[in-house]
């Protein structure tokens, strides 16, 4: 599933190669994703330019020439890829092509139909519902110790189930949210609302320095948004994620796993407290 860092990738490869691009043609299979894909809308993009990429949380957000915004989020499986390189064969899994006045075409792909591409008003945008209540950005300033310290005051939660929740924090996903437990050395059972001040300000500058790291070596997944064959170096890099059984790469004890609000949890009984 594409995370925070693939997500900031895909903007910033969009940033790059599709900002100031205008859409000469439209094509759809329109087949559901997890709303309704319009067709009539996708084609309704013939014409407009492309005037930025931007992202919030794990949506990426395309404002055209008419003052319509594109808002897409990849779901499960989605892509937003160029028609070129690697990604040159069309596939079953491809729901929207917009050819552009230069370069290959934009297409998105999802598999597995759970991702969104719509296009809307500014105040059909502002009233999206899944733009409202997002929590923080995590490589905001607004995410310090004491926005976390007072999202934890008198949880009993578990400091990871926290974490994953976006409506305080959004984007710190299942790997992240482990990742950064480990190198703060606090245990992911914890409950939130126990962690002293010194030990947050740790976690938040580990969640800060793994999501820049990832997002530097092109994300988590394998992944090949742009063709160019070199994303996903940071799962080498995975201290405890889907390393159970595995010893730690600091203490050699086994790495624990444990499932805590449904998902996997990766960490050492050693080194995390
Ligand atoms: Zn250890």
């Amino acid at each position: 599933m594409p995370e925070l860092p693939e997500v900031e990738t895909v903007c910033r490869a969009m940033a790059t190669h599709l900002v100031g691009r205008r859409v000469t043609d439209a094509w759809t299979d329109g087949l559901r994703l997890r709303e309704v894909l319009s067709p009539t809308a996708v084609h309704s993009l013939v014409g407009e330019r492309f005037e930025d990429a931007r992202r919030r949380a794990k949506f990426l957000l395309f404002p055209l020439s008419s003052g319509r915004t594109l808002l897409v989020h990849l779901g499960m499986t989605g892509n937003l890829v160029f028609r070129s390189g690697a990604n040159a064969e069309p596939s079953a899994h491809d729901h929207v092509l917009l050819g552009l006045d230069q370069g290959p075409p934009l297409v998105y792909a999802d598999p597995r139909r759970f991702g969104l591409f719509q296009v809307l008003t500014a105040t059909q945008l502002t009233r999206s519902k899944w733009l409202k209540s997002l929590g923080v950005e995590p490589l905001s300033t607004e995410f310090d110790a004491d926005f976390l310290l007072t999202a934890c005051q008198g949880r009993s939660r578990p400091i990871k189930s926290l974490l994953l929740d976006g409506h305080i924090v959004v984007g710190v996903g299942n790997i992240y949210a482990s990742e950064s437990l480990f190198a703060a050395r606090i245990r992911p059972t914890t409950p939130a609302g126990r962690i002293s001040r010194p030990r947050m300000a740790r976690l938040v500058a580990e969640i800060k320095q793994v999501l820049q790291r990832s997002i530097d070596r092109g994300g988590t997944t394998i992944n090949d948004y742009l063709g160019s064959g070199d994303g996903g170096r940071f799962q080498q890099e995975l201290a405890v994620y889907g390393r159970a059984g595995e010893g730690c790469i600091v203490c050699d004890k086994p790495i624990a796993n444990k499932v805590l609000s449904g998902r996997s949890t990766f960490y050492c009984t050693t080194c995390q407290h």
